[in-house]
């Protein structure tokens, strides 16, 4: 629950606010760009929702790893908001609920014929327990990289799921026992790609030749308006990263852009794949 006695100041004023626990990890800013800003390093409440942008705001709040999003009149939630199909029938659902751990990453749930699959690991709470038992509980625990790990090895054990990880990030997962080292089909339609660069160990899962689970190595920026990748935030290789991205590119057809950090985006084969294109000549200059 949010702390009023730990209110941001620089919050606008009115209901909502962040506090100063707010690690600044940026998943309410992806979530809710109109209503929440950075401020120094930390974000801030920069326009109160008006009754449609409600839902926004307490998506954002169920999302925040250190629960810094509130209501100084303590309004009651709006029920349980995740796991929250991003697109109707896409099987595709968002678990909020980010944890500290990864540094507030966003977590996925694909929803399979051949048995689901987690990307990445959300906290682990009860609260999506029972839901994601309902959509036929985890086959499969798949991680892009060492820095999401989180809380994996206990949605591993609760499903009693497999988990995958490249081996040059495997000593954040030793329990793992899907090793990746090239690329993989985990499951039919379900393809593990090693993009080395922003870990060594980095892989993006491409589900349906639409769906790609990037991880921190891809991601959409509601900024600019295009894909984008983090330079500041590349723990092993830059060069590497733009040459795993020309790869992708240049093997590989998506649609939707579904990152650890950073904003998501559905979109058109044909407009990400030139996109792609002309982020890696961004990188390469
Ligand atoms: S989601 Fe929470 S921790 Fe992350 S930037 Fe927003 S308020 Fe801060």
């Amino acid at each position: 629950m949010a702390r009023v006695d730990l209110r941001n100041d620089a919050n606008v004023t009115g209901d909502w606010f962040v506090d100063t626990r707010c690690i600044d990890c940026g998943t309410c800013r992806e979530i809710a760009p109109a209503l929440f800003a950075a401020h120094y390093d930390a974000s801030v409440v920069q326009r109160q929702p008006d009754g449609t942008e409600e839902l926004d705001a307490w998506l954002a709040a169920q999302a925040c790893p250190t629960s810094s999003i509130g209501t100084v009149s303590r309004r009651r939630r709006p029920g349980r908001l995740y796991p929250r199909e991003i697109q109707p029938e896409s099987g595709i659902f968002d678990l909020g609920y980010c944890s500290e751990d990864s540094f507030g990453a966003s977590a996925w749930l694909v929803v399979r014929p051949h048995g689901n699959v987690l990307v990445d690991s959300p906290r682990f709470t009860e609260a999506l327990v029972g839901p994601i038992a309902a959509l036929g509980g985890v086959r499969h625990v798949a991680l892009t990289h060492r820095d999401d790990v989180a809380d994996a090895h206990r949605w591993a054990e609760r499903f009693d799921a497999t988990t995958w990880i490249h081996s040059a990030d495997h000593s954040a997962a030793p329990w793992a026992t899907g090793v990746l080292t090239d690329e993989h089909e985990l499951q039919p339609g379900f393809v593990a790609i090693p993009v080395p660069g922003h870990t060594k160990g980095s892989v993006a899962f491409l589900v349906d030749d639409r769906w790609l689970f990037t991880g921190d190595s891809l991601a959409w920026s509601n900024d600019h308006h295009d894909l984008t990748a983090f330079r500041s935030a590349c723990w092993f290789s830059w060069r590497e990263q733009a040459d795993s991205l020309a790869k992708l590119a240049e093997h590989h057809r998506f649609a939707a852009v579904l990152p650890g950090h950073g904003a998501r985006h559905l979109g058109d084969a044909d407009e990400l794949h030139d996109r792609l294109v002309q982020l890696v000549a961004r990188m390469r200059r």
